[in-house]
């Protein structure tokens, strides 16, 4: 039962097989086990779990119930929670209960979703594997002395070990898809603007995008469903018609040219990475699709113009964290500097406060044209490389990693190469474009990610490539070992 997709789960409540008080305590049973040697809950919350799936039996007793009724899953601990801790992986916000719900939780709970807790995560997202968390890195259920990714390393964990059948992620500059191919799940990034960031504790606002983090493509489509429209509250929200996002998943693959940048295949990536990818890509092939040779010039500056913009933008909204509003609060200050130097010094880790530097840096009078502002010109011409390639081509795929999962602790005195991990990622947000990573197999016993980026919009038809798949494929089915009963 514990290793049932959304859709299957759906079925099961719908017939009245399970109720969801049952399942609800079946899954917070595997969290309660598995939290300890995995890490992946910041916060488990049984109580307000279990008076939702109450609440959600009676809906469809009465038969009021939506698909995702009754079905549990978690939050990354970016969402505000009205009276659940909400800390962003930081010890600023180690204390703090929201008083408002944010709108995806707000639509989730609409939906009758139950939640069980809040996921471990890299301190306000800044990371790729999970160990800038306050609260102590999240393991890869694969190897547990690997890092799950990040920064939604506890969502994608706790989906990979069924521990939860589904999890909400952010992805500001890969945080969705990185962490769903190092742990062998699905995630599903948005087009910038699909999701509303109200209530999503911002890291860099122009960047950051919230969805769904699923065993499978269908799964990914239910939960768009219920994440995704327009929101008065998010003033980057767009105002489209409503998508199904489920509609589109059987659609044939005939004729789809798929483009495979060069840039994504180069002798820096992982050799059993590349011999995945391209079986996937085989696979497309034989369902009808078109493979076209690309060119992604641009690939290369995506790193330095991501870690240009995405500081500068943190460093402006983590101005609100002075201790005075919410959060830590130094002790016994001397006067209001103190207050807020020492409420900062002590409250943030270190890469928050690296990233806080930077960006103040390439802010500030004297450097913002030579820094900020050339990043942001690179950056259109990222999203320029990606209008050339989509006039020739549906989609671009390659692997969502250069390298399966590295090693707890290997990289954590190196930023830069850190920073590296995410090459193939970065500049699908800065050109605010969606993408999602399915599992496409393994590489030296670890999984690894095919990443399937499209135009603006086009989430029904990644949703559906990666649904056909899935379909022919069962690398999304696989269990860790340890997890299996
Ligand atoms: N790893 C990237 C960073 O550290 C992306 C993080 C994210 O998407 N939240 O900024």
């Amino acid at each position: 039962m514990f290793s049932h997709s959304l859709v299957e789960l759906s079925r099961l409540l719908d017939q009245r097989s399970i109720s969801s008080v049952e399942l609800t305590e079946l899954f917070l049973s595997r969290c309660q086990d598995h939290n300890q040697e995995l890490n992946c809950f910041i916060t488990l919350s049984p109580r307000t779990a279990l008076e939702h799936a109450k609440a959600a039996d009676k809906l469809i007793n009465n038969k009021q119930h939506g698909p995702l009724t009754g079905i549990p899953f978690a939050h990354k601990d970016i969402f505000c929670t009205e009276g659940t801790r909400t800390s962003c992986g930081s010890k600023m916000l180690d204390n703090f209960q929201p008083p408002y719900d944010a709108t995806v939780v707000k639509k989730l709970n609409q939906a009758g979703m139950v939640c069980l807790g809040k996921a471990n995560m890299d301190e306000f997202a800044m990371g790729s594997s999970t160990e800038t968390s306050f609260y102590g890195p999240t393991r890869n259920p694969w190897d547990l002395t690997k890092v799950p990714g990040g920064s939604s390393g506890g969502s994608a964990s706790a989906v990979a070990a069924r521990l939860i059948p589904a999890a909400t992620g952010t992805d500001t500059g890969g945080s969705i898809r990185q962490p769903a191919a190092l742990c062998g799940i699905t995630g599903l990034k948005p087009t910038y603007g699909t999701v509303s960031r109200f209530g999503m504790i911002a890291f860099a606002s122009s960047l950051d995008q919230g969805g769904p983090m699923t065993q499978t493509a269908e799964d990914a489509a239910m939960m768009m469903n219920a994440m995704a429209g327009f929101d008065i509250n998010d003033s980057t929200s767009l105002e489209r018609e409503t998508t199904d996002y489920t509609a589109n998943l059987n659609d044939s693959m005939d004729g789809i040219k798929i483009g495979l940048p060069k840039q994504y295949f180069s002798d820096d990536v992982d050799a059993g990475t590349i011999e995945k990818i391209n079986d996937a890509i085989k696979q497309f092939e034989k369902g009808g699709a078109k493979i076209v040779d690309i060119e992604l010039p641009k690939t290369a500056l995506s790193i330095p113009s991501y870690y240009v913009v995405a500081p500068a933008e943190a460093s402006s909204n983590l101005s609100r964290f002075d201790g005075v509003r919410f959060g830590y609060r130094a002790e016994d200050p001397k006067d209001l500097l103190d207050l807020y130097c020492r409420s900062r010094s002590e409250g943030f880790g270190n890469e928050v406060k690296r990233r806080i530097m930077i960006g103040t840096y390439v802010l500030s009078a004297g450097y913002y044209d030579a820094y900020y502002l050339k990043a942001q010109k690179v950056r259109r011409m990222i999203r320029d490389d990606f209008q050339q390639a989509f006039k020739e081509v549906d989609v671009i795929m390659g692997p969502t990693t250069s390298a399966p999962a590295f090693g707890l602790n290997e990289l954590v005195d190196d930023p830069v190469q850190m920073y590296l991990a995410d090459i193939f990622t970065v500049s699908v947000n800065l050109a605010g474009l969606p993408a999602i990573s399915v599992p496409a197999g393994f590489s030296s016993g670890l999984p690894v990610g095919l990443q399937i980026i499209g135009d603006y919009f086009s989430e029904p038809r990644l949703l559906n490539l990666a649904h056909r798949f899935q379909q022919d494929t069962d690398w999304h089915k696989q269990i860790p070992e340890g997890f299996t009963e």
